[in-house]
């Protein structure tokens, strides 16, 4: 059997985009390492409109936030579980000067949909130390991205067309009209591999710029919440009294090996925070596939005109994926541009 594609990486990049060629009548075929090297499966999935100290509108939130909720809502219906959360972000402000960033995007008519009119921190009031004022995001989601993957494998390995081992490029040739890897053919091959795409022969000339980042979760005797808190980390109820946190920015160390130093700050800068102890359940680290420029990377090889890249989705696949996999597929079956922000021409 000859397959229409080889997809290699089965994180949320590979897996939404896979759904999407299925869905059109495609034949698949996906490798991935069982998540070895996943960003997706240690991701909060936060959806946030409104980023940063400085309080900004995301790029593109507009057009990426309907496709994106259309997009998992369909896969929750299809793969009977839950994915979306809709919860509000209170955003603390530390002091004067980000006072001033907050009150300059509620001015902002083009982000009013996201701005909450009626602020309300109760639900946390109780275990914080007194912040200096806070604000709210609307509109804003939490998407169950590590599940839906873990899904896909469950069902796409049974159904036999996700082989669990490190794809290896030792075993992989091009002709004119198909590549041939190992004992399978397939007409074009597309790599989602996330920040291991820095190892790939054919696309490490791109400007990766993996980032580190660390997640606990962690719960409080006696607390729950609905809504997500941005104070100096994020804390996000997941289910029954559980809470995500973390982030960080490590750009030295490029492994996912959780870090004593990051639980250490993280400890002190929750001790700073809470009025209360967490209770810490699981640390664990990933790499983001961040690129310079913060774009992400569509788009068909130089010279190997059958292998193509849709990856560096940065800190936020959650979003970013399904609009840019749904313009991918248009690219690839109806032979669309590639929007020039984020084709790999650029480079
Ligand atoms: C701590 C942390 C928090 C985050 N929080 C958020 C958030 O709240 N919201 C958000 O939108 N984003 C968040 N992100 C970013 C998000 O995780 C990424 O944008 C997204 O998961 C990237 O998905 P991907 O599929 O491109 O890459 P990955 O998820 O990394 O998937 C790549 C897959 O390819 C496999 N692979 C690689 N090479 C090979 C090979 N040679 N052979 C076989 N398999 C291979 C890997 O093992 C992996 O399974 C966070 C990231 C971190 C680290």
């Amino acid at each position: 059997m000859i397959y229409d594609y080889i997809l290699v990486g089965q994180g949320i990049s590979g897996t939404i985009l896979s759904h999407r060629l299925i869905s059109k009548g495609k034949s698949v075929l996906i490798f991935d390492n069982n998540h070895l090297h996943s960003s997706t499966k240690i991701a909060a999935g936060i959806i946030n409109p409104i980023t940063g100290r400085k309080f900004v509108k995301s790029w593109i939130i507009d057009d990426l936030i309907p496709e994106a909720i259309k997009c998992y809502k369909e896969l929750e219906t299809d793969l009977n579980i839950k994915l979306v959360h809709q919860a509000n972000i209170v955003r603390v402000i530390f002091n004067a000067e980000s006072q001033r960033y907050w009150e300059r995007i509620i001015l902002n008519d083009s982000a009013e949909r996201y701005i909450s009119k009626n602020p309300d921190l109760s639900s946390y009031k109780n275990i914080l130390h007194p912040i200096y004022d806070f604000g709210e995001v609307q509109n804003s989601y939490r998407i169950d991205v590590a599940s839906l993957v873990k899904k896909f494998q469950e069902e796409w390995m049974q159904s036999g067309i996700l082989i669990n081992e490190q794809f290896d490029f030792n075993h992989l040739t091009f002709n004119e009209s198909e590549i041939i890897y190992k004992s399978h053919k397939a007409e074009k091959i597309i790599f989602c591999e996330g920040y291991r795409s820095i190892y790939n022969p054919l696309f490490n000339y791109l400007p990766f710029q993996p980032v580190k980042g660390e997640a606990i979760k962690f719960s409080i005797d006696n607390f729950e919440a609905n809504k997500m808190l941005r104070h100096k980390h994020f804390i996000v109820p997941l289910s029954k009294g559980i809470f995500w946190s973390g982030g960080g920015y490590q750009w030295d160390v490029i492994d996912e090996t959780p870090s004593p130093s990051f639980l250490k700050n993280w400890k002190s800068d929750m001790n700073k925070i809470l009025q209360v102890e967490p209770i810490i359940h699981t640390h664990q680290a990933a790499v983001r596939p961040a690129v310079k420029g913060r774009r992400p990377l569509l788009g068909n090889h130089p010279i190997y005109k059958n292998a193509y890249i849709f990856n560096g989705m940065g800190t936020k696949g959650a979003s970013l994926v399904p609009y840019w996999s749904k313009h991918f597929v248009n690219h690839l079956l109806k032979n669309n541009n590639i929007d020039k922000q984020v084709d790999i021409k650029r480079f």
